[in-house]
């Protein structure tokens, strides 16, 4: 069994990989995370989490696979919800976007289950989160590891584990529209 995670920032996956990698029992021959980044703005912000997460890979043992950052086709995407709030329809799309990039990826790579960070946000609707992941999972022929992550604390021990890590931690969810 192989695990591609989904991972939306560093400080949101330090507590999935604390878990993963110290669990008892070990199920996973393989663990990788992937990074999808395009709706990320500006670039130097990109840029900015992207290094935090590959600094947070190399502590954890854990290897990124990061996307090439393609803004455009983000915003081709969510161009008509510009006028969304934060949990409207313009994130839905974009964790749909986010979610099928990590399950191409996941295909190409012969993995079996699919998982994100996205559930450790107390700000983000995690139930729909998991759904959206469990339809695109198994059109995609994947397994949905469906991990509600802020469970136990996680987003809490995420927190902690970015402050002795000194990770950086962003103020807005990524795109432009939470930006301003
Ligand atoms: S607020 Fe966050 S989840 Fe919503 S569209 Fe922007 S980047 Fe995506």
């Amino acid at each position: 069994m192989k695990l591609l995670l989904h991972v939306c920032c560093a400080p949101d996956a330090a507590a999935p990989f604390e878990v993963l990698k110290n669990a008892e029992k070990k199920p996973w021959e393989e663990i990788v995370g992937y990074f999808y980044g395009s709706n990320i703005h500006p670039a130097d912000e990109f840029i900015r989490r992207a290094d935090a997460l590959k600094f947070l890979s190399m502590r954890c043992g854990i290897k990124i696979l990061p996307r090439p950052y393609e803004p455009d086709e983000w915003f081709a995407a969510v161009s008509h919800l510009t006028d969304e709030p934060e949990r409207g329809e313009r994130c839905n799309i974009c964790f749909s976007l986010q979610l099928r990039a990590a399950a191409e990826e996941a295909v190409k790579r012969g993995t079996s289950h699919l998982c994100t960070t996205l559930t450790i946000s107390p700000h983000k609707d995690a139930a729909l989160i998991s759904r959206l992941g469990a339809e695109i999972a198994e059109r995609s022929g994947l397994i949905w590891e469906g991990r509600i992550w802020r469970k136990n604390n996680g987003f809490l021990r995420s927190v902690q584990i970015s402050k002795e890590l000194g990770l950086y931690r962003q103020s807005y969810c990524g795109c432009v529209y939470s930006k301003n």
